[in-house]
């Protein structure tokens, strides 16, 4: 018989998508030009010439049997390495390849991390907002999400809410940093707090807790933030990379896992992650991305044009009377809707050909998102759409 859930799931469409469709259609209506679609969160700086060169190079060069051939399930120990080598040069943590683990991206390495670390009825905790799809990949491992907001003043961990949810059953804690959607990045002080309450927690219930820590938006950094490294705080964290939004290579699905060398399970954790990777069907990650990556540890996509995009839309927003916290990271900026209901927000936006999502698709109300990854020209062209749409709420 079919499996319900996954019919729901599969016909269930997203807010994001909706708006995207929506879009299109007012496109085709009122003119390419004349809508701003602000929903997707699709690189749109094109990935750095190193990679289409290498790329170039191995297609040509390299004996084709090989270069497309699989690779062991955890990965070329070659690409593994040049990970480790890389993660301790720039983060001093004592990697080996053997801890690193090829993934088809981030959704990849968290819903097998999911898998490795959570039995059926355990709990997995997520701070609100939230990327949506940690509630699928949670559940399709047999847990269940349990959602705990952030401080509202400054996005960072609320930990009195945070020990209000944590029981004996909390097998994971999820954080993101920099944010989707709020573009908020966690200090020093929230992780090595964050570090601490854990390792009481698992004193407390005589049981390893895994810090998941899904760091797709690593490198998007801006100004003179220092991102602090989430494994330098807690010994049992799972990293979850992907080259999606660095390297500008979404639709290329290359990333990883990385067990801290420090947990205390490590070895058994990682053939835990390969089991786990086995089972879900990844067979290996797509060998030609693996070589490309190897060669490429420390090359990044031109994020400058994201930093300037940034500063563009978060004055836009601000001049206009909108209140948004300033993003350090990533490609979104998180705007309070004005008043007080994400979805009218949104609604009311397109009338003005103004394509923004909801903050309840990411488990909050009271914002919308607007992706920041689009061209300059959309960035300026929206300004005098925002300004009708605050305008209607009087704000100038
Ligand atoms: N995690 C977050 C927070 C994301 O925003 C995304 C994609 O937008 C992902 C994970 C999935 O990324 P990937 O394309 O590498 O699977």
């Amino acid at each position: 018989m079919i499996n319900e859930k996954m019919t729901q799931r599969g016909q269930s469409s997203s807010v994001i998508r909706e708006l995207f469709e929506f879009g299109k259609q007012r496109k085709a209506i009122v003119g390419e030009d004349k809508v701003f679609d602000f929903s997707i969160g699709n690189p749109s700086v094109p990935c750095p010439k190193e990679i289409t060169e290498c790329m170039t190079r191995l297609l040509t060069e390299e004996d084709p049997v090989a270069l497309h051939g699989y690779t062991s399930a955890a990965g070329d120990q070659g690409t593994r390495k040049a990970i480790a080598d890389y993660i301790n040069e720039k983060y001093d943590l004592g990697a080996e390849f053997s801890d690193v683990y090829m993934t088809a991206g981030a959704a990849a390495s968290l819903t097998i991390s999911l898998k490795s670390v959570t039995q059926a009825g355990e709990e997995v905790i997520v701070f609100t907002p939230y990327f949506p799809e940690y509630k699928v990949f949670i559940e399709n491992a047999g847990a269940k999400t349990v959602e705990v907001p952030v401080t509202k003043s400054d996005f960072q961990v609320d930990f009195a809410a945070l020990e209000n949810a944590f029981s004996e059953k909390t097998a994971a804690v999820i954080i993101n940093s920099p944010n989707n959607p709020t573009g908020a990045i966690l200090t020093e002080d929230t992780l090595k707090k964050l570090g601490m309450f854990l390792s009481e927690k698992e004193k407390k219930y005589g049981k390893e807790i895994y810090l998941i820590s899904d760091e797709p938006y690593r490198e998007l950094v801006y100004g003179e933030i220092k991102l602090a490294f989430p494994a330098h705080y807690y010994d049992n964290t799972i990293i979850c990379y992907s080259y999606s939004k660095s390297l500008s290579l979404p639709g290329e699905r290359i990333g990883y896992i990385l067990v801290s060398p420090k947990a205390a399970s490590r070895k058994i954790l990682f053939d835990t992650i390969c089991g786990s990777g086995r089972s879900l069907g990844f067979v290996c990650a797509p060998s030609l991305l693996q070589k490309v990556v190897a060669e490429n540890q420390g090359v990044v996509s031109d994020i400058a044009v994201y930093e300037e995009n940034r500063r563009l839309i978060y004055d836009i927003i601000t001049v206009c009377g909108f209140e948004a916290i300033s993003p350090d990271g990533a490609f979104y900026l998180f705007v309070k809707s004005p008043s007080g209901d994400s979805n009218e927000f949104s609604e009311r936006a397109k009338k003005y050909e103004l394509l923004i999502v909801p903050s309840d698709s990411f488990g909050m109300d009271g914002y919308v998102r607007i992706s920041y990854c689009v061209s300059k020209n959309q960035i300026k062209n929206s300004e005098e759409a925002f300004r009708k749409l605050a305008k209607s709420y009087g704000l100038i």
